[in-house]
């Protein structure tokens, strides 16, 4: 996950989307979402060896709603083969062994299991921050939220799709899902836990992020964008091109709002902010260096299925092996795939010889789903390293806005 940070101009008007200079602070905090938070700087070694920071755990598949672009395909009925109360606490404490400091809770919908709040409270007995990320469902109480506050709750995430019911509703297939959404955001900051909303990001929603943007305003933490991966439910053709993905990074590393701003697998924001001169340069010259080590799939981050699969990632769920037969801590550390996300001689493509790789690495989810290659480049970057030929390296104008 990329933060921008918090920004005190105003929400830029809706022209701004098509070319905002990128600007701001790339800074690690918060609750990782699926992928990735920005590693503490010198924490993480950029080959061979990458400290885990954060797990999330998919403690059900089971959720009532049928959102269009759901990454677990989510069923109505809970999967006999979960994860019980005993193999999930174990699977923390090999979290918190293996130094993650950051647990999310997710699903699914994890009100759908009765235990949820003995498993937030595990995580924070073992000193990791817990995030939770419900489903808007009838179960998304006062009263829910009261006890998952005082299990020890640190950040909900609760997701918004479209700025209007009509819109977030039609995503989301279940009527009413809106309204309890937005209804939710004061019951969660009442309660003094961290309000988190996240945001497909594909060609369905790109009109209304500028209006989602200024919806939060004031009323929200962070607000994490999830850039579209063609898996699960997820139709190919909503993802974003290049272009489009670029025009919607410079325009989030210019946005002024009160709440921190991220990214999830599109990790090419923290080059975008480092660089801070717009896609298609190279970084030789004016620019600062690349520095720092990002957080991404497999470096730093991993998923945990609701039948104990270990995977880079929820949107990369190549399982690496099972909680079951060896702990969290082995497969991390050991499973040849996470090894190969941590070593740039192993990526193909711009990926592979790319100065910026360390911080950004390109999101492996989408490689994977688009070539049927974790390693390959990430097809939505239209960055060329400076190691690619001049004639390859075209310069891509930001536009004035
Ligand atoms: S080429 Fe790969 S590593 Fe370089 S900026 Fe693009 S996605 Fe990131």
């Amino acid at each position: 996950m990329v933060t921008v940070g918090r920004n005190d101009r105003a929400v830029p008007s809706p022209r701004a989307i098509s070319g905002a200079r990128a600007s701001g602070v790339a800074a690690p905090s918060g609750v990782a979402a699926p992928s990735g938070v920005a590693a503490p700087s010198g924490v993480a070694a950029p080959s061979g060896v990458a400290p885990l920071v954060t797990v999330a755990w998919e403690i059900t598949r089971s959720c009532p709603l049928r959102c269009l672009h759901c990454r677990a395909d989510a069923q109505v009925r809970r999967d006999p083969r979960e994860l019980t109360l005993a193999e999930g606490q174990k699977l923390i404490g090999e979290a918190a062994a293996a130094g993650a400091r950051v647990l999310v809770v997710t699903g699914g919908d994890p009100f759908a299991r009765a235990d949820v709040f003995d498993i937030v409270r595990s995580v924070t007995e073992h000193g990791m921050h817990a995030g939770l990320s419900p489903s808007a469902t009838p179960r998304l109480t006062p009263a829910a939220l009261d006890r998952a506050a005082k299990a020890g709750t640190g950040t909900v995430h609760l997701s918004l799709d479209g700025a209007s019911e009509a819109t977030h509703d039609s995503f989301r297939g279940v009527r009413g899902s809106f309204r309890r959404t937005l209804a939710a955001f004061e019951l969660v900051r009442d309660r003094g836990m961290r309000l988190q909303v996240g945001t497909t990001v594909c060609r369905r929603t790109l009109p209304e992020l500028q209006a989602i943007a200024e919806m939060l305003e004031g009323r929200v933490d962070a607000w994490t964008l999830f850039f579209l991966v063609p898996t699960g439910r997820a139709p190919a053709l909503e993802a974003l091109g290049a272009p489009e993905q670029s025009r919607v990074l410079h325009w989030l590393a210019g946005l002024r709002a009160s709440f921190a701003v991220r990214s999830v697998e599109a990790p090419e924001l923290r080059r975008v902010l480092a660089d801070g001169r717009g896609a298609g340069h190279p970084p030789g010259g004016a620019g600062p260096p690349p520095s720092g080590v990002g957080v991404g799939d497999g470096r730093g981050f991993c998923f945990v299925s609701h039948v104990g699969d270990v995977c880079p990632s929820g949107f990369l769920q190549v399982p690496v092996g099972n909680v079951r037969e060896r702990s969290l801590g082995y497969w991390y550390e050991r499973a040849p795939l996470m090894r190969a996300l941590r070593e740039q001689a192993r990526y193909g493509g711009r990926c592979g010889i790319c100065e910026w790789w360390s911080l950004c690495g390109g999101s492996r989810a989408r490689a994977w789903a688009v070539s049927g290659d974790p390693l390959a480049e990430d097809p939505a970057c239209d960055y060329f390293p400076a190691a690619s030929a001049p004639s390859a390296s075209p310069e891509v104008p930001v536009p004035s806005g």
